[in-house]
């Protein structure tokens, strides 16, 4: 891996922008800079670190664009390398040039995530600090992104580095017996030790839980809503969108049957799926609607089932209730309670919990509906920032493996303080996998393909 030579990029995003930026790292960032950067009314510069500069980006071909500029001294740079930022006016065409005077000035195109690689090698961040990086660029809701940030600021990587000083001492304990089995020390009882190590595997364990939630987090939650024609399917999403101030985009009829439309639900990115934009065939109605029920159910992650409480219970709604049983997160609504009440919710066959009381047409019953979609995904949105949420494999396959090696370690205390400590240490080389404290190249190639240009 070369460090040595500087790298240079468009750190904006493709299109036009207010603003485009080049972002240039290693031994030469200062020399290029004085290359193809002039003050205004001065003949020589002499750069400043950590100072904005106002002045013409050229070559010996002429004038770029007005820029702003900024000199990072090493270490205090995001790569802990010399660092030039230049802020030019956000034109694809003017990037293009500008970066193309960088390279002819001797920087080569940095590659995907490459200012975010050095900045790990060069030990400003550790490797899930990275991973919090390129999260937090790509997060989708406010969740998260709270998550993501806190990933990046080492929420986690504090957590872990607080469990490894705890197994390091283990160790030290397990150890001291070995060396001097003979001596009188007070060494530590094997109580003690199954204590120490038993809360390890308790807060591993409590990492690999949030997992269940924190997938949801990075990717979202796919949300389907069935139930027969006319109950009120399409309004309640559409008052899903109304209350939700964080659309992003909606798009119908990507599928044939499906509208599906993206919000955000107490921080939780949602794919709402709706049954509608289907015309009903008269002579099917049921069997249709159902047909539709169960295609939207089919792969979504929870599921409301909707009820219309102006309406008979009949045969169509148990078919409903029975599809919505069937997914494992689901929640069951009864729809246009502004309505005279009709529908008697069969209290015998439901396992599904009390329904909720909707209008979709007064908005009434909605907050509370929007609390219990926020809690099928585990109430994540919102609580992030406390507690550290697993979002990615790797950490959780990290976690499992520390949780297997310290409980194999319990296992092996009766057998001998020798064995129970390579199981210990076992433990402790996933911590620095978990870190980046030790990484093979092609953990790294997939960690920071991910990446895009210019980060
Ligand atoms: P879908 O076929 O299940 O998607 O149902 P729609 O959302 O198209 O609604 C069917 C009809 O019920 C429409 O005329 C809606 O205006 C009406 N509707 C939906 N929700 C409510 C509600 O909460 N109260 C009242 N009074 N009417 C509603």
């Amino acid at each position: 891996m070369n460090l040595e030579d500087t790298i240079a990029a468009i750190a904006t995003p493709v299109g036009e922008g207010g603003i485009g930026m080049i972002r240039i790292s290693g031994v030469d960032s200062l020399s290029i800079a004085n290359d193809i950067f002039k003050l205004r009314g001065k003949k020589e510069t002499v750069l400043k670190t950590h100072r904005l500069y106002f002045g013409k980006l050229h070559t010996a071909r002429g004038p770029i664009d007005d820029v702003c500029l900024v000199y990072m001294k090493a270490p205090r740079s995001y790569t802990r390398q010399d660092t030039i930022e230049i802020s030019c006016h956000g034109s694809p065409a003017v990037l293009r040039r500008a970066l193309k005077a960088v390279t002819q000035s001797g920087a080569r195109m940095a590659e995907p995530g490459e200012f975010t690689k050095r900045a790990f090698l060069n030990g400003r961040i550790d490797l899930a600090q990275a991973e919090g990086v390129i999260d937090l660029i790509k997060a989708r809701s406010e969740g998260a992104a709270k998550a993501a940030f806190n990933m990046m600021e080492g929420g986690l990587s504090s957590r872990i580095n607080a469990v490894k000083e705890k197994l390091v001492s283990v160790t030290a304990q397990l150890e001291a017996s070995i060396d001097f089995p003979d001596e009188e020390l007070v060494t530590a009882t094997d109580e003690k030790i199954i204590h120490q190590l038993d809360n390890a595997v308790h807060q591993m364990e409590r990492m690999i839980e949030s997992y269940e939630r924190g997938k949801f987090l990075k990717r979202g939650m796919g949300l389907a809503i069935i139930g027969k024609p006319n109950v009120g399917k399409s309004s309640l999403l559409n008052a899903l969108l109304e209350e939700d101030h964080a659309i992003v985009t909606e798009h119908p009829g990507t599928t044939r049957d499906l509208i599906r439309a993206q919000a955000e639900i107490m921080g939780l990115a949602v794919e709402l799926i709706d049954t509608a934009g289907l015309n009903p065939d008269p002579d099917h109605v049921e069997s249709i609607g159902i047909a539709r029920a169960l295609k939207a159910a089919e792969g979504a992650d929870a599921v409301i089932g909707v009820f219309d409480g102006s309406g008979q219970w009949d045969d169509a709604d148990s078919e409903v209730l029975k599809t919505l049983k069937n997914a494992s997160r689901h929640l069951a609504v009864i729809n246009k309670i502004d309505l005279p009440q009709k529908l008697k919710w069969p209290h015998s066959v439901d396992t599904t919990g009390t329904p909720i009381a909707i209008s979709a047409k007064t908005h009434r019953g909605l907050d509370e509906l929007i609390k219990k979609i926020s809690k099928l995904a585990g109430d994540i949105g919102k609580s992030v920032t406390e507690e550290p949420v697993v979002t990615r494999r790797r950490h959780i396959e990290i976690f499992s493996r520390i949780a297997e090696d310290l409980k194999r370690a319990k296992d092996e205390l009766p057998v001998g303080r020798e064995v129970a400590a390579a199981s210990v240490w076992d433990a402790l080389e996933e911590i620095k996998r978990f870190t980046g404290e030790s990484y093979t190249d092609e953990v790294l190639d997939t960690i920071f393909d991910e990446f895009c240009i210019g980060k």
